[in-house]
């Protein structure tokens, strides 16, 4: 099986390199708007990326001077988005990345000594604090600058992982985990998970450099000072909480063969439970990504529960539904067979368990996952 997945790295260009970066931004932005342009006059083909690439190009030759690969993939991006206006729009804001393919005349490679080398740009200096798996092809890579004015490269690499084998798994060996809120989430065994609120804790920091930054003058080098500062914090507050969940998923990928989790639609619990912000900070759909790549590395499962089974309302031992379930229920009585179910740890138990028969009855009928 193989697996796409992007690695970012901070890199460091030199006063040159940043030259060119920006140039590419603007360059970027403006064939983008070109191309939104065309679209509204008349009827649009797809395809034929360079064919618009030399038009523009001959309208406006300083665009000849930037990378044509991210001109290209700029117009095949507009092209996969043909159709949907709401992301069909012209830009004014600064464009803030672009992506440039790994081609044999202008080839990206990871150097030692924390260098990079990337079409147009020559080598550049790189944060390289997580190596890409051996064998790894890279197929392109994303230059980013974040509101902090820090540059990054994210790059697209695709790799072989062993196909899963049944008979390698041992499907005791499994878990069900249901998520709980205020808690992160909860398994089958009644195993309470915490996420420290990494956000909640800066929050009150973060509200007074947001005042502080209502208070200065827009536009004012103070301002943009501000802005920057509070991003760095945003940014600090991410950085922390992905490295908690990826320590997180890791060690459940290393202990379990078969890790059940259900199918959740994370704006819709976020809205409906009127959770907002704690829904949000603390990465649940972050985390189950992490999990379902990290298990098809080590050649195991993750299951999906669909979103719509009654997990929560469903007695595990007996089977009975308990339709007027309230959020609030925390325990509950099955009235069928008197189990006294927490409601956190029931629905876990009951994510492994229909995760593991619908798995196990498509195998039987010979239709894998
Ligand atoms: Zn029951």
């Amino acid at each position: 099986m193989e697996i796409t997945r992007q690695y970012k790295y901070l890199i460091k260009p030199d006063k040159k390199q940043k030259e060119i970066i920006i140039r590419t931004f603007g360059a970027v932005r403006y064939v983008h708007n070109r191309f939104v342009e065309d679209a509204r006059n008349k009827e649009f083909m797809r395809g034929r990326a360079l064919s618009y690439v030399e038009k523009y190009r001959k309208e406006s030759p300083f665009l000849r001077a930037v990378d044509g690969s991210a001109l290209m993939n700029q117009i095949f991006q507009l092209q996969d988005n043909l159709g949907k206006p709401m992301r069909f729009k012209k830009r004014n804001d600064s464009y803030v990345s672009y992506s440039t393919g790994n081609l044999v005349k202008n080839p990206i490679r990871i150097l030692g000594n924390n260098k990079i080398q990337l079409p147009h740009l020559g080598i550049v200096e790189m944060v390289y604090h997580r190596p890409i798996p051996e064998d790894a092809q890279i197929k392109k890579a994303a230059i980013i600058r974040n509101r902090e004015g820090k540059y990054y490269v994210g790059i697209t690499i695709t790799y072989k992982v062993p196909d899963h084998n049944d008979k390698d798994l041992d499907f005791e060996n499994s878990v069900g985990i249901d998520y709980s809120s205020p808690h992160f989430f909860v398994d089958d065994k009644g195993r309470m998970v915490d996420m420290p609120h990494f956000y909640l804790k800066e929050q009150g920091k973060l509200a007074k450099e947001i005042k502080k930054l209502q208070s200065m003058v827009k536009g004012s080098n103070n301002y943009y000072e501000q802005k920057r500062k509070i991003a760095a914090l945003y940014g600090r507050v991410r950085d922390q909480r992905a490295d908690y969940l990826h320590k997180l998923s890791s060690e459940m990928a290393d202990k379990y063969d078969v890790i059940c989790v259900e199918d959740l639609d994370m704006q819709g619990i976020a809205q409906g439970y009127s959770l907002g912000k704690r829904t949000y900070d603390n990465g649940y759909g972050t985390f189950i990504g992490m999990l379902e790549y990290k298990m098809k590395e080590r050649g195991k499962l993750l299951l999906k529960a669909d979103r719509y089974y009654p997990s929560s309302k469903t007695c595990h031992i007996c089977g009975y539904i308990k339709k007027d379930l309230r959020l609030e229920d925390r325990t509950w009585i099955c009235p069928q067979c008197g189990s006294v179910l927490d409601r956190d740890r029931n629905a876990a138990i009951n994510i492994k368990k229909i995760c593991i028969k619908t798995y196990e009855g498509r195998r039987v009928s010979g239709h894998y996952l």
